[in-house]
């Protein structure tokens, strides 16, 4: 019996140092609209990727319940309940039943959780994983389901759907948590255990432009969150990826590529000092169509490109994972899988 007790612990030991071993804290970064060009192109525009300091790579399928070709809103819900739903639909079943999401299961297990995005908080993308509603356009009702949630981290843009005169949210938000208007709002938040950032009316400008880059709104999130003894989930957005996309716009397209690139990096050195964190960078679709066409390695340029159309396509998008839990995502992947996967994760996590 003693034997057998040995056998099982050094079993069990074995397991647990693994790269499949469940992680403490999730950090998921989806590049919307991000197909394997659009990476290809950061990648000579930059020279070398953060996102290539993952050791895993895989592939994602992305269809949803009713289209070959996945909207925002279904592919959302996708990777952040593990079901497949109808185009425009948040967080509901195709029969209109709410889902659970990664969110909720988190906070369920005691852990903090968080979204950082540079877009409205109440787009598709960071509505998918905090809200249940028929419509992505339902902007206002989508607003009062996020300031009513128990979400601990919430920076995007978005302030005038938490602002309207007929049904002001804001006032509920700035109840729980400090919320920072402006830049110079959000760097003096310090360390609390919850805050906001409603930086923009709606949604921020190109990289270029923002008051708060990406990868600092990243780095402020993880530095909050990471303080929960129990763990945290966070999912980062470089949302203007599509948008660039959808209007044939190869530079700007490209800048933003970039720009959440740097965010990825953030999260990854503290994945790297943390050992307990796992780090998945995906997309929730392609974009465009994209195509490299002409340019140069040696200086960094791409002055030839080409779109299919403005829409997103059905193309699979490419995965990048790093530690604890890692390794299961190599291969062809659903966008379900990687949503049942965190969920299974943080259902197991001590
Ligand atoms: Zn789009």
């Amino acid at each position: 019996m003693k034997k057998l007790l040995t056998i099982c612990l050094l079993a069990f030991a074995i397991t647990v140092c693994a790269e499949d071993r469940v992680p403490k804290n999730i950090i998921l970064f989806i590049g919307d609209g991000m197909g394997l060009s659009q990476v290809t192109a950061g990648k000579v525009a930059k020279g070398k990727l953060e996102m290539e300091r993952c050791p895993v790579t895989g592939l994602v399928t992305t269809w949803s319940d009713d289209s070959l070709v996945t909207d925002s809103a279904a592919a959302a819900t996708a990777l952040s309940t593990g079901v497949k739903t109808r185009n425009g639909s948040l967080g509901l079943a195709p029969d209109g039943k709410p889902l659970k999401n990664v969110i909720e299961y988190a906070e369920e297990k005691g852990k903090s959780t968080g979204v950082a995005v540079v877009c409205s908080l109440t787009h598709a993308t960071p509505a998918g994983f905090i809200v249940h509603v028929l419509s992505r356009k339902l902007d206002s009702e989508i607003a009062g389901q996020i300031a009513a949630s128990d979400v601990d981290v919430l920076f995007g843009g978005g302030l005038n759907y938490f602002n309207m005169t007929n049904n002001p949210r804001l006032p509920e938000l700035q109840k729980k948590m400090t919320v920072a208007l402006t830049a110079g709002e959000f760097r003096q938040l310090g360390t609390p255990e919850k805050a906001a950032a409603l930086l923009y009316p709606v949604h921020p400008p190109y990289a270029a432009e923002r008051a708060v880059s990406l990868r600092e709104l990243t780095e402020k999130a993880i530095q909050i969150l990471s303080q929960d003894k129990d763990g945290f989930f966070l999912m980062v957005e470089g949302s203007q990826i599509d948008w660039a996309g959808h209007k044939n716009d190869a530079t700007n397209l490209i800048a933003e590529v970039v720009d959440f690139d740097h965010a990825v990096g953030s999260g990854l050195d503290f994945a790297e000092k943390n050992g307990e964190t796992l780090v998945i960078i995906t997309a929730d679709h392609e974009t465009g169509g994209f195509a490299l066409l002409g340019g140069s390695v040696e200086h960094k340029t791409v002055d030839k490109t080409g779109f299919v159309h403005g829409n997103h396509t059905a193309s699979m998008v490419p995965l990048f994972a790093y530690g604890p839990g890692s390794t299961v995502f190599s291969g062809i992947r659903d966008n379900t899988d990687i949503g049942k996967t965190m969920i299974r994760f943080i259902q197991t996590s001590e």
